[in-house]
């Protein structure tokens, strides 16, 4: 077994891996980037990408390309149990403007092959179907990384791990960052053609057992999302055969989709119901779903994940230095995670609260309905452009009230 040493080693090719790596090789760093799949690989997602983490995709230098294929949304539209539907754009009356007035609808596909090469086009070494089996104790200022490709154990050393390996991280499982619940929600996801009525902005379709994203991802495909809450459906079934059976559920899309013709496989994601203890360890940070993961509701994971980037980018630089890389030094990485979103994560717990409550949820809508300036700066949030203290300020609670 041959043992290349490396200053990172990133684990998973995803939008957080591949812009860390990207991101670190720019600046004449040994990255390699690690995935089990094989690219372009699709990841169970509703396809949003929101306004601000179109910023993060233009210094990527992969903005052109995916804006040419890619739906541009120009909001969001969320629908109640009871047919109540607001419209939030985000290009409002309220005065915050993102890096871009649209998101982008875009096939992950598309949007996580061009990230892993840009990080080859600035230097990183991209090693698809490389399962990372297990990250051994810190050692002669190194990690050990524990491989398997095309079948056979391989070995590498890094002095930086970075986690970005998703929802269900290995890494973070392995070194105790995380810890998992229950099994709470799966989420289905596949493709439509012919879905009537869609426009330029993404849907969400509550109903009793959750909800439904529709959102338009270019060439006139749709993206369907099935979210459930698993303690309010029967028991499992296949994941085709399950998707469909939930559909006519939720009577507002049943209807839309109607005429319209699945392709591809059903995406099955979940458990949602990680908790990240903290994202650094001696040697290791986390990123994107590895170290947290949002719910899809709000659409913020893609963005979290370029941002989080950007956030290890500037610490490992620091670290990797002076190879102070310890937890302790690294710590301030957990401190601007919290800082950047710690205020989003607590809206998002407030909206998935609301989704949960079909009357809050009933009245909040009605009201944002009639006030379309209220839903602009709630979208706005979810867009990443918009602070999120705009929200939970008394006064916007108290309208959205009485
Ligand atoms: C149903 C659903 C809908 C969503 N909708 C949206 C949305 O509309 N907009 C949005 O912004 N976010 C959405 N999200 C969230 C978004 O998908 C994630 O936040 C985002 O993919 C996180 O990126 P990541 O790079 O951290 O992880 P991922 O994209 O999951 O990438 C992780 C990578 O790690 C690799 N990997 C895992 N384990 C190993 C291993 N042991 N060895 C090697 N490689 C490994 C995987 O193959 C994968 O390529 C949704 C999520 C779900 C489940």
């Amino acid at each position: 077994m041959s043992r290349a040493i490396y200053d990172v080693a990133v684990v998973g090719a995803g939008p957080a891996g591949s812009a860390t790596a990207a991101l670190l090789a720019e600046r004449g760093l040994r990255v390699v980037l690690l995935d089990r799949a094989g690219f372009p690989r699709d990841k169970a997602c509703a396809e949003y990408v929101s306004p601000e983490a179109l910023r993060i995709l233009d210094r990527l230098g992969v903005l052109g390309s995916l804006r040419a294929e890619a739906a541009l949304l120009s909001g969001m539209t969320v629908v109640s149990h009871r047919g109540t539907a607001f419209t939030g754009r985000f290009r409002g009356s309220h005065g915050f403007r993102g890096y871009s007035d649209v998101g982008l609808g875009i096939r992950r596909t598309v949007l996580d092959t061009r990230l892993a090469h840009a990080a080859v086009a600035e230097g990183a070494e991209l090693r698809e179907r490389v399962l990372v089996e297990s990250v051994t104790p810190e050692g002669d200022g190194v990690r050990e990384l524990r491989l398997r490709a095309g079948g056979r154990p391989a070995r590498l050393a890094a002095r930086l791990v970075v986690g970005a390996d998703g929802l269900n991280s290995r890494v973070a499982r392995q070194l105790r960052l995380s810890r998992t619940g229950r099994l709470r929600r799966l989420a289905l996801v596949t493709h439509a053609t012919g879905v009537d009525g869609m426009g330029d902005v993404g849907e969400m379709h509550v109903g009793r057992l959750g909800y439904v994203g529709l959102a338009p991802v270019g060439l006139g495909v749709t993206n369907v999302a099935v979210v459930v809450d698993l303690s309010r459906v029967g028991a499992p079934a296949p994941a085709e055969r399950w998707l469909h059976a939930l559909i006519p559920k939720f009577p507002s899309v049943a209807q839309r989709l109607r005429g319209a013709t699945f392709h591809g496989p059903v995406l099955a994601a979940g458990p949602f119901a990680r908790h990240t203890v903290r994202a650094t360890a001696d040697r290791v940070m986390l990123v994107g779903d590895a170290a947290d993961f949002y719910d899809p509701f709000t659409g913020e994971g893609v963005y979290a994940a370029l941002r989080g980037a950007e956030l290890v980018g500037e610490t490992a630089l620091a670290g990797l230095a002076d190879d102070r890389l310890s937890a302790d030094a690294l710590a301030s990485y957990d401190m601007r995670r919290r800082n950047e979103f710690g205020r989003k994560w607590t809206v998002e717990r407030i909206i998935a609260w609301t989704v949960g409550h079909p009357l809050a949820l009933e009245h909040v809508a009605g009201r944002l309905a009639r006030r379309p300036g209220l839903a602009d700066l709630l979208v706005g949030v979810t867009g990443d452009f918009v602070p999120p203290r705009e929200v939970l300020r008394p006064s916007f609670m108290l309208r959205l009230v009485w």
